[in-house]
């Protein structure tokens, strides 16, 4: 049985890694001809570190970045609107949440790797499923494969050739991300806050001794340059202006923002979507790498037991509904964090407030609780 992952990006890799573990031979190709990291910094909450605890990564993971003890939401003057302490959690599922460059876990990942599996510089230009599913590179190469996994990404390939058409939602919100070079204050040093203003977001978050990784969201198409982006939060907390004006302008890049509208089904014959192939959502709840890495471990361990239309089925039935809430789930706190009517921002404010801090220990374990894989297995 050959296996490809097309797409090494998080959730790519982190399936290559635990095939290899399970003693599953895999190739991994991937378009770029350098592992480039997609964005600046991430988190990986609790549910992706204790994935990463199954392929004993998590000590090294939680020592090359940040380990978090809470996440904020504020005013833009740094007024607590809630606060999650995530150390309630760090107890509760033997895990930290962590912040970390990009570049840096990407690279970490890869160097992880046991065998040769890695192919870069090999993108796909073409798809047929099939008994035996045909994969056409750029570079003129075809190859064969019994099992496809589709890890290439909110704009899969594999996924527009092979299953029925899908729909990318945009809600009208552009992203700028960037990488610091600045000290934060003391206090913020294991925070993540995320500054709610009008019409607009801003979070900041310490990933090294001396970088800050941040990102600003407003609710418009329109491309800024850096002074515009200073300009446009100049009434937030100095602190924005501060970690902004430090950063180089090879550190930060906008992009926009997207999702998939939940599809029907992740599978099809031996094909198979992951990660934001099958289930991309707007950043707002931090949790798209988390769901991919959560993928990686439920397909792999269900390849290695079953034969692909019941792994696909059983790794399905295991994964969809959660990630789908969450794609909703964020969907909605975009609209929400953006309000721009200052009346409906208190009333907002006011409302988030008043719930009550069980009620968000509840709903954060619900995300952060891993399936019961041996119990379904
Ligand atoms: C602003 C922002 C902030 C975010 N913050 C967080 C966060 O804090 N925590 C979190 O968990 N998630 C976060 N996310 C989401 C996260 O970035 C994604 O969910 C995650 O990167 C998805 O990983 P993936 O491996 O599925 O896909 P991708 O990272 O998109 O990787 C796909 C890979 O496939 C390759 N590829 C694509 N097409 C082809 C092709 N035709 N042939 C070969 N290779 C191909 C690409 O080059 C790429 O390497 C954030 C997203 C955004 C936009």
């Amino acid at each position: 049985m050959n296996i490809a992952i097309i797409g090494a990006g998080i959730g790519g890799l982190t399936t290559a890694l635990f095939l290899e573990k399970l003693g599953v031979p895999v190739q991994i190709f991937e378009q770029s001809s350098v592992i480039k990291p997609i964005g600046a910094g991430i988190i990986l909450a609790h549910n992706a570190m204790q994935v990463f605890d199954e392929l004993g990564l998590k000590e090294s993971i939680t020592n090359l970045g940040n380990p978090l003890t809470s996440i904020n939401i504020t005013t833009e003057k740094l007024e607590i609107i809630k606060k999650i302490d995530t150390q309630h959690f760090d107890k509760k599922f033997d895990a930290n949440s962590v912040a970390i460059q990009r570049g840096v876990l990407q690279e970490f990942l890869i160097n992880k790797l046991q065998t040769n599996c890695l192919h870069l510089n090999k993108k796909v230009i073409d798809f047929k499923m099939g008994i035996k599913n045909e994969v056409v590179f750029s570079d003129g190469d075809e190859r064969t494969f019994d099992i496809v996994i589709a890890a290439d990404g909110i704009h899969s390939i594999i996924r527009n050739k092979a299953f029925s058409k899908s729909i990318i939602r945009n809600p009208n919100q552009t992203c700028w991300r960037g990488i610091s070079n600045t000290m934060l204050p003391m206090k913020f040093h294991t925070e993540l806050n995320e500054m709610w203003g009008e019409g607009s977001r801003f979070g900041f978050v310490k990933i090294s001794r001396d970088e800050v990784y941040w990102y600003a969201l407003h609710s418009s198409h329109k491309r800024l340059e850096k002074s515009d982006l200073l300009a446009h939060f100049e009434d937030y907390d100095p602190i924005v202006s501060n970690v902004i004006s430090k950063t180089e302008l090879d550190k930060m890049f906008q992009s926009e923002i997207l999702d998939l509208k939940p599809i029907p089904s992740w599978f099809k014959n031996n094909v198979c979507l992951l990660g934001d192939a099958a289930h991309a959502t707007t950043p707002n709840m931090g949790q798209g790498a988390c769901q991919a890495i959560e993928d990686a471990h439920i397909i792999s361990h269900y390849i290695s037991k079953y034969d692909p239309a019941i792994a696909f089925s059983k790794y399905e039935s295991l994964r969809k509904a959660k990630a789908d809430m969450i794609v909703d789930m964020s969907w909605r706190l975009g609209s929400i964090s953006q309000i721009q009517n200052p009346f409906f921002r208190a009333f907002r404010n006011f409302a988030i407030r008043a719930i009550p801090r069980k009620y968000n220990i509840k709903q954060s374990e619900k995300i952060y609780q891993l399936a019961e894989l041996y119990n379904n297995s």
